[in-house]
C-alpha cells in the first residue's frame, strides 16, 4: 500500500520520501509469497466492487511495465449456497453486472477434477479472476516512484507527530519532516497508529507448496484460483505457478496471534500434516509431496472491513491499515486513494465502508 500511495504521489508531482524499515519487497510483512488472488465478485460485500473494477484497471496500467504481473486464470468460489462464498460472489455479480457461472457440484467435478465437492455444494464461477505477483507489484510501484522523483530511506520509523505547520517523523536514520504524512504500516499499525486504539489482530499465517500426484489437473489453464468456504476451513489456492510442480495451498484466517517483530517463522512437520490432512477431503491429489512453508502476517479487523481515511485529530494525516487478509487485489486503487487523502483532503472513491471511527 506504501509502495502505491509513493508511485501516485510522485506521480502527481508531490515531492516524495518513504520510509521503509527492510528492502522493498522483502519478506516480513504482508506483501509476499508468490500470489495473490484477484477478482471481482467479491462476496465480502458489494460496496468493494466499484473499487475493484478500478484495482484492475491500474493493474492493466501497471502490468505494461512488467509483463506477467497478473494473469486471470480464473476463479471459482465454491460451498453450499448460503456460505458468504457462494451467495455474497453471487450478490456482487449480480448488483453489478458482473459476468459469472453458478456450477453445481457434477459440473465442478467434470471441469476442474482437482475438486471433490459434496452433492450439496456449488460453486461459482468467475472469468476476470486469477491473481497477482505481490513482490513484483511492490517492485514496480517503487520503480515508478523512484523515476517520479520519489526517494526511500531504509530505516525504522520510531514515532510521528502531525501539527498545523506539518510532520515529523523520527526514525532510527534520523527526522523526516513534510507538508503530509501517509502511514502504510501493515501490521506495524498496533504500534505505528496507537493513538486511534484501533482493534486491530495481527495474525501468523503459514502457506504450503505441495507437488500434487495429478499435475495435469492443477496446470496453468486447467484449474482456477479459487476459495472454498466450509463452516471453519476457508482453504484457497492457485493453479501450479512453479517449475518445481509446486501448487500454493492456504487456509483463511487460521494463524495464531503473534506480534510482528517476533513472529515464529519455522513451519513443523505437524503444522504439514495438519493442513495436509484439513484440505484432503476437499482436493483429494493435492497433499502428494510437500515442497515448503512461508509465514505472512494478516492485520485484521472486527468486520474484516478495511480502515482508510484521514486521521481523525490531523487532517494532514491519511492511513490505510487493517487489510483483514483481503487487500492485495487494491493495492493500485488504495495508492490512488491515500494520494487523493493526501493531496486534496477527499477523495470520489466510495471508502465509506472503512470509515476509521466506525468502531467508537
Ligand atoms: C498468506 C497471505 C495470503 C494473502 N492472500 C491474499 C489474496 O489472495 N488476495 C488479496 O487480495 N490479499 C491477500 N492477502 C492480503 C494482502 O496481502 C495484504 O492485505 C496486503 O499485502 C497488506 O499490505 P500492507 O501494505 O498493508 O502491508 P505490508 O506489505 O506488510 O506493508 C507494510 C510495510 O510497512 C513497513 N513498516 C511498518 N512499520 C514500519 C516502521 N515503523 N518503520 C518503517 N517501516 C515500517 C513494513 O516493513 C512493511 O514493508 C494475503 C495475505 C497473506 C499474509
Amino acid at each position: 500500500m506504501g509502495s502505491a500511495a509513493a508511485a501516485h504521489l510522485a506521480a502527481r508531482g508531490a515531492e516524495v520520501v518513504a520510509v521503509e524499515q527492510f528492502e522493498p519487497g522483502h519478506d516480513r510483512g504482508s506483501s509476499h509469497g508468490e500470489s495473490r488472488i484477484i477478482r471481482q465478485a467479491y462476496f465480502e460485500d458489494p460496496a468493494y466492487v466499484p473499487l475493484v473494477l478500478r484495482s484492475y484497471e491500474l493493474w492493466e496500467d501497471l502490468e505494461r511495465e512488467d509483463p506477467g504481473l497478473f494473469l486471470l486464470t480464473g476463479g471459482l468460489f465454491l460451498g453450499r449456497p448460503e456460505t458468504d462464498a457462494v451467495s455474497g460472489s453471487l450478490a456482487s455479480a449480480r448488483e453489478h453486472g458482473l459476468p459469472h457461472q453458478v456450477l453445481d457440484a457434477g459440473e465442478i467435478r467434470r471441469r476442474f477434477p482437482a475438486f471433490a465437492p459434496r452433492d450439496d455444494e456449488v460453486g461459482v464461477y468467475e472469468e476476470r479472476s486469477g491473481f497477482v505477483r505481490p513482490e513484483r507489484a511492490v517492485l514496480a510501484h517503487w520503480r515508478r516512484a523512484r523515476a517520479a522523483g520519489a526517494e526511500l530511506v531504509t530505516a525504522r520509523a520510531l514515532s510521528w507527530t502531525a501539527g498545523d505547520d506539518g510532520v515529523r517523523v523520527e526514525t532510527s536514520a534520523g527526522t523526516v519532516e513534510g507538508d503530509r504524512l501517509v502511514v502504510t504500516p501493515g501490521a506495524w499499525a498496533p504500534t505505528m497508529l496507537a493513538d486511534l486504539g484501533l482493534p486491530l489482530v495481527v495474525s501468523r499465517q503459514a502457506v504450503f507448496w505441495f507437488r500434487p500426484t495429478d499435475p495435469a489437473a492443477y496446470a496453468l489453464g486447467a484449474q482456477p484460483v479459487f476459495v472454498w468456504e466450509r463452516p471453519g476451513l476457508s482453504p484457497y489456492g492457485f493453479p501450479c505457478l512453479d517449475e518445481d510442480g509446486g501448487v500454493k495451498i492456504g487456509l483463511h484466517h487460521r494463524g495464531a496471534v503473534t506480534d510482528p517483530d517476533e513472529v515464529d517463522r519455522v513451519v513443523t512437520a505437524a503444522d504439514v500434516a495438519e493442513v495436509a490432512d484439513l484440505v484432503r477431503p476437499l482436493l483429494p491429489t493435492l497433499p502428494g509431496t510437500y515442497l515448503r512453508a512461508i509465514t505472512c502476517l494478516y492485520t485484521t479487523t472486527p468486520d474484516h472491513d478495511f480502515v482508510i481515511g484521514l486521521h481523525p485529530h490531523h487532517r494532514n494525516v491519511a492511513i490505510a491499515c487493517g487489510f483483514s487478509g483481503h487487500g492485495f487485489k487494491f493495492v493500485p486503487v488504495v495508492g490512488e486513494v491515500l494520494a487523493d487523502l493526501a493531496l486534496d483532503g477527499t477523495t470520489a472513491r466510495p471508502i465509506g465502508l472503512f470509515d476509521l471511527t466506525r468502531f467508537g
